[in-house]
């Protein structure tokens, strides 16, 4: 079975019924650029960057976060890599960023992500800089963590030209055509003013691990209320799908990169909510493009819109186990 998913590498997910779908890869670390190759990834649509400040006592400079940016982008071969900005807090606040930022980061409704990179205004700048850079060496997007509000989209971007005003006075060499800027899809907040977040976004990332955390209220480091949390409830698969109707109405495109993204039991659903962009780590892309090939878009549309009028977690876990056997 190991020789048959690597034979799928080279080949494209396509659907039964002949519709592609763009597999691409979550990474953490440089190192994994190796294995997202050998799986014929579509490019990385999730770099965490927060490897680049780990266990350290002073933030890397734009140098250094360049070299390793670059690096990444040209082992990419010509697939986009989609590079997050800073996403510090809640369950990635660990002690070994303390040194630099303070324990003030590890509250998952606290100083996190974007709101970090907008009160340390300096650090977000040096990493657009590097980003900006790395772009020379081939497609780069930039991706915005737990936004909240346009404002927040709207001073990224400033800050965006501002990076590139400084480059260009030192004489740097970059694409004079900026990187397209996209938003996390993390927070229920996001989901509801999604329209007005494609009109400042040239794409959309949704993070179903946080959206299911803020949504359903659930902190998973707690064991007592792990159990409750499930990508499958209903009021996490409406947000989804209320986020791909906004993205599509506005003509931009949508992608997911929670941990469902990398569940092969999860892809029909996801196909048929409409997203046709999915990034996992990278050992799960075979998988899920083997539950992709044998899967009728056409059915899992209709399986997705009978799954959105339930409103029991149960039912719905029910009605995705009934699939599975039909397309066996
Ligand atoms: C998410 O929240 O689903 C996501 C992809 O981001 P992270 O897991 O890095 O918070
Ligand atoms: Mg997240």
């Amino acid at each position: 079975e190991e020789r048959n998913l690597q034979r799928l590498a080279t080949k494209p997910a396509v659907t039964r019924d002949g519709v592609a779908v763009r597999l691409q890869a979550n990474v953490e670390l440089p190192i994994e650029m190796d294995h997202v190759v050998a799986v014929g990834a579509c490019g990385i649509g999730l770099l965490r960057t927060e490897f680049l400040f780990m266990n350290r006592t002073v933030p890397p400079d734009e140098e250094e976060q360049f070299e390793v940016l670059r690096s990444i982008v040209m082992r990419a071969g010509g697939q986009p890599v989609t590079m997050r900005t800073l996403d510090l807090g809640g369950d990635k606040g660990e002690a070994c960023f303390v040194h630099q930022f303070g324990d003030s980061v590890t509250s998952a409704l606290g100083v996190r992500g974007i709101r970090l990179s907008l009160a340390r205004t300096e650090l977000l700048e040096v990493q657009l800089r590097a980003m900006l850079r790395a772009s020379a060496f081939g497609p780069v997007r930039i991706l915005l963590p737990m936004v909240t509000s346009v404002s927040e989209v709207r001073a990224a971007r400033e800050i965006l030209a501002r990076a590139a005003r400084r480059l260009h006075q030192r004489g740097v060499e970059f694409p004079t055509a900026l990187p397209p800027v996209g938003t996390m899809i993390e927070v229920p907040a996001a989901v509801l003013i999604a329209d007005a977040l494609t009109q400042i976004s040239e794409f959309f990332a949704i993070g179903s691990n946080d959206l299911t955390m803020y949504t359903l209220a659930i902190d998973r480091a707690d064991e007592r209320v792990a159990h409750l949390y499930n990508p499958l409830h209903p009021a996490v698969l409406r947000l989804i799908r209320l986020t791909v109707d906004a993205a599509r109405r506005a003509h931009i495109p949508v992608s997911i990169c929670g941990e469902i993204a990398g569940d092969p039991r999860f892809a029909p659903l996801l196909l048929g909510l409409g997203l046709h962009e999915l990034s996992m780590a990278a050992s799960s892309i075979p998988r899920v493009k083997r539950r992709i090939v044998n899967t009728d878009l056409a059915a899992a549309t209709a399986m997705a819109e009978t799954i959105l009028k339930e409103s029991d977690p149960v039912r719905i876990q029910i009605l995705l186990d009934e699939n599975e056997e039909g397309d066996e």
